[in-house]
């Protein structure tokens, strides 16, 4: 079957102030003008700015928030549920980001329950999985991975509702990547976790990369097997690198 259209998503993390919306709407302006070819665009701002950045994107990306809570209400101080970021004008949400996982101890079975809200709400979960350096160095990545797939993965994924994003823990941040071939083993892995479990389904579900993604070595990294598309930290907060990054598809 096709490959999948690919998806470049930003995850701006606890970093943008109202005056960072300048950079949605370099982003809106260019895929105004065509400067942008066959790629979905999303960015993912800290969630004080979802509702102004959804006016700022003119329709032509799809904003998302960071994280949600499973409940669709209640008392949890503090917290966001998926109908609240549907209701402020977001399309997706990225859950189980690994500094979720560490910094909030976030577990598989939490994980689930957070995509199961966003399916609830209308939205497109991002959901990462990925090994931290100590597993990746024992061979472990697989095991670790598909753990991780088995446990926060709910039934019904498709590819309308679901995108996985592969982010080994050691990359973030850090400017290492993996080599070429293990991000083509880990891939190829985890789409035949998918179509395993939901059958052709599981083809046209986005697998992204993520991890210290730039404009310098997006290339050869989108290039890639089974590789449909990155989530990009660092390099999403600027308009400029963010579209070089887009220009590498
Ligand atoms: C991320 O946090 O999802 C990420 C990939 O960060 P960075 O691109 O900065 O490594």
């Amino acid at each position: 079957s096709d490959a999948p259209r690919p998806l470049i998503a930003g995850n701006w993390k606890m970093n943008g102030l109202r005056a960072a919306l300048q950079e949605i709407e370099t982003l809106r302006d260019a895929v105004r003008a065509g400067h942008v070819g066959s790629v979905d665009l999303a960015i993912c701002p800290p969630a004080t700015l979802i509702h102004a950045a959804v006016q700022a994107c003119g329709g032509v990306l799809s904003i998302g928030g960071q994280d949600c809570h499973g409940a669709p209400c209640g008392a949890h101080t503090g917290d966001i549920s998926a109908e609240m970021l549907a209701d402020a004008g977001a399309g997706l949400v990225i859950v189980g980001h690994s500094e979720r996982r560490t910094d909030h101890h976030e577990s598989n079975p939490t994980v689930r329950a957070k995509t199961e809200a966003a399916w609830r709400a209308g939205l497109i979960a991002v959901l990462c999985v990925g090994e931290l350096r100590e597993e990746r160095e024992e061979g472990r990545e697989t095991e670790v991975v598909g753990g991780q797939l088995a446990g926060s993965v709910p039934d019904g994924a498709t590819p309308d509702n679901l995108v996985v994003a592969y982010e080994p823990v050691w990359a973030i941040g850090t400017g290492l990547t993996p080599t070429c071939e293990d991000i083509a083993a880990i891939h190829l892995f985890i789409r035949g976790e998918l179509v395993t479990r939901f059958g052709e389904a599981g083809q046209g579900i986005r697998i992204l990369y993520g991890g210290s993604v730039k404009p310098g070595n997006a290339r050869e990294l989108m290039a890639v097997e089974n590789v449909d598309g990155a989530l990009v930290g660092g390099a999403s907060l600027k308009a400029t690198d963010f579209l070089a990054i887009c220009a590498c598809l």
